[in-house]
């Protein structure tokens, strides 16, 4: 490709010039390039576009595009993918007049051609190098095929199962939750910007996204500063101390502020308490949507609350363009503001190294080499069976035994699609090993694997179900996999049910009247009900969607291959009425064990208050007792340190992990506590009858 800026301008530097400008050296280059554009151009840069379209027939939006990225008006582009279609778009970009190089962006949300666990099923492992490593193989699959950003992690904090994007959260608590953010924003970029197996990370959607009233997606927030830094922020400023190059701001209202229209979100808190150096891109059309949300008259003055918020690129608005510069024509925006915007995304580009090599993601030799390293497929594996939860486990169900009869039933047992989940970015969800793949893989001919389908996942036939029957009669136990589908969690999928869908669980009873020990395996984006199941399966394992491993992964633990020792990151309740609902509750009042009280209890009078299974719950194939508990001192002020201790041995016959989890409580303070906060956990393995502090 001629790379038309080598020649044309003398203040960009040279292919040769391959070593990292020093920060001061960036800012100065910044400083030069920005006297040198136009009030567009500068506008151009903070301006993001979807590519769908550059890659298909021609089209009127295709010539639009294309015009406006060779006239240096489009600072980014989203959905463009592959190291061709990136090669030949950036090419475009150079012929502007600047030669600024586009960044590109995609959802890598958990795996690129490799798909790893959902990142809610992974926040069930508590496991930081395996979150890490998943995060590091999506980045460098991703930047081999031209990407240079995702628009990951999702660090939102999820209470509400009914919102659908629980899915790519790490679950309801906010210490792990930070723990998970910090993880990934290093597993994506690496230890510093610009490595070539990494990708710019975006923590997202800030803020507060998950708090959407009743877990309907992108529905107003309505929240007390109290929960706002106590529960949503902290992942959120784990993030940034991890050096997270960008942020993503949200479609929701904050207590009556739309959060891309928010100076105190982005300005205060962002870059101003946090003192944060990246930048911030809108939500996709959420500049706009100011105008619906009735915050805007138009498009103009949604522009004005969003650059004057700190929001920095525009995401698919159709906004800043047009308006930025007639906006600072007009003297309602400080051209300062709008300088400063695209000094962050310039600064990117440089600690990227795009200026040095434009195309230095993009490399057809390497996007092959790299997606057919059969490493990438280990870490998925080893990742998907860390997330697996063994949620209930009685008559020794589990593990499986190496021989007899396995009847394998349910809608997902044979399931390729689900298993991947929403967020995928291959459409060839071919390479995914199915449960029936990988359990018949390892039954080998020893078992005897049958299979009925019994019905479809989400429809109300139970036309199946005697066939399912006859099938279960034959074997010595059924291993039923239900769950959702992988398009009922997900962005814009939230549920005012979260039973199992269809006639899944009247599948399970018909098969239960066999008298048949049933195995049930599920699959979920989010925690779902199941109380038939729940009381009466013999075995209940919560895969989640598990990913291109899946099938094997699955196996692992069913066989007892690798012992499980994933925890729920999510409360599970028994009821629709109890949610919202986490393990993070307040003792009121009227504690309900006050005798007293009996009557006047802070309780349901047909519910209890305790959930189905407890956030941090999840089975071994061994056992663990906890001893010799010591706390090195009674008392602690604010910035004093405890150290804790005790004696874990495992007491079974397996070898096994299990993650200790500490809570604290402040029991008298200024402000009511929850009644327990998690605050540290450590995962340990053990061999029997060893003993680890
Ligand atoms: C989602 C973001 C996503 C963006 C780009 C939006 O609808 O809320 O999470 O990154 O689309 O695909």
């Amino acid at each position: 490709a001629s790379i038309s800026h080598r020649s044309a301008s003398r203040r960009l530097p040279t292919l040769a010039q391959k070593k990292a400008l020093t920060p001061a050296a960036i800012e100065q280059r910044i400083t030069e390039l920005l006297s040198q554009m136009t009030l567009e151009e500068k506008a151009g840069q903070l301006t993001q576009y979807s590519g769908r379209e550059l890659t298909g027939p021609a089209s009127t939006r295709k010539t639009d595009l294309l015009n406006s990225i060779r006239g240096g008006q489009v600072g980014s582009m989203l959905n463009v993918k592959g190291v061709q279609d990136t090669r030949a778009i950036q090419a475009e970009a150079l012929k502007s007049r600047l030669h600024i190089p586009l960044l590109f962006g995609l959802d890598v949300i958990h795996g690129y051609q490799t798909v790893f666990p959902v990142p809610l099923a992974e926040a069930a492992s508590w496991d930081m190098a395996a979150i890490r490593q998943s995060a590091h193989v999506a980045a460098r699959e991703a930047a081999a095929a031209g990407i240079h950003w995702t628009f990951a992690p999702m660090v939102d904090v999820g209470r509400d199962p009914r919102w659908g994007r629980v899915m790519e959260g790490a679950g309801e608590d906010t210490y792990l939750g930070s723990q998970i953010a910090r993880a990934r924003v290093l597993g994506f970029q690496g230890e510093r910007l610009g490595g070539t197996d990494a990708v710019m990370a975006c923590a997202k959607h800030f803020a507060a996204y998950g708090a959407a009233i009743a877990g309907r997606d992108y529905n107003a927030v309505d929240l007390s500063p109290q929960q706002l830094w106590e529960v949503y922020l902290p992942p959120f400023k784990a993030a940034v101390d991890a050096g997270a190059a960008t942020f993503m701001n949200s479609f929701n209202t904050l207590n009556g502020v739309p959060a891309t229209g928010s100076k105190y979100l982005q300005r205060d808190i962002l870059k101003g308490q946090w003192q944060y150096p990246g930048f911030v891109v809108s939500d996709w059309g959420s500049i706009r949507e100011m105008v619906s949300w009735g915050y805007a008259s138009d498009i103009s003055e949604a522009s004005r609350h969003a650059i004057t918020a700190g929001n920095d690129m525009d995401m698919e608005n159709d906004a800043y363009f047009d308006a930025l510069p007639k906006l600072v024509q007009q003297g309602k925006v400080d051209v300062a503001l709008v300088d400063d915007a695209v000094r962050r995304i310039l600064r990117k580009k440089f600690e990227l190294g795009l200026f040095d090599d434009p195309y230095k993601f993009s490399d057809a030799k390497r996007e092959k080499k790299v997606f057919s390293d059969p490493q990438h497929r280990v870490a998925a594996r080893d990742v998907a069976r860390k997330s697996m939860v063994l949620l209930k486990n009685e008559r020794n169900a589990l593990p499986l035994a190496a021989q007899g009869k396995i009847a394998l039933i349910g809608p997902l047992a044979k399931s390729k699609r689900d298993l991947a989940g929403g967020w995928t970015v291959i459409a060839d969800t071919t390479q995914i090993v199915s449960a029936f793949e990988g359990i018949s893989q390892r039954a080998g001919k020893k078992a005897q694997l049958l299979y009925a389908k019994g019905c479809d996942a989400t429809g109300d036939s139970g036309a199946g179900f005697a066939q399912a029957v006859e099938t279960a009669k034959q074997a010595d136990v059924i291993v039923l996999c239900l769950g959702e589908t992988w398009d009922m969690s997900g962005e814009a999928k939230s549920r005012a049910d979260i039973s199992l869908p269809g006639v899944q669980e009247e599948l399970f009873l018909a098969l239960k009247a066999t008298g048949k020990p049933i195995v049930a395996v599920l699959f979920a984006g989010r925690p779902m009900i199941f109380n038939a199941i729940a009381d009466q399966a013999d075995a209940i394992l919560y895969a989640w969607f598990p990913g291109s491993e899946g099938g094997r992964a699955l196996s692992d633990v069913l066989f007892g291959d690798y012992n499980p020792a994933g925890k729920l990151p999510s409360t599970f309740p028994r009821l629709m009425g109890q949610i919202p609902i986490s393990y993070q509750q307040y003792s009121t009042g009227r504690p309900v064990v006050d005798p007293k009280n009996i009557r006047y209890r802070s309780a349901y009078i047909d519910a209890p208050n305790t959930p189905r299974y407890a956030f941090g719950h999840g089975l071994s194939y061994t056992t663990f007792k906890y001893s010799d508990l010591k706390v090195s001192q009674p008392r602690m002020t604010v910035a004093e340190t405890v150290q804790v201790s005790c004696t874990l041995t495992n007491t079974g016959s397996r070898a096994g992990e299990e993650v200790v989890q500490l809570y604290l409580r402040d029991k008298v303070a200024s402000v009511v506590r929850p009644s327990k906060s998690l605050r540290t956990s450590a995962k340990s393995a053990s061999s029997p009858a060893k003993a680890r502090r």
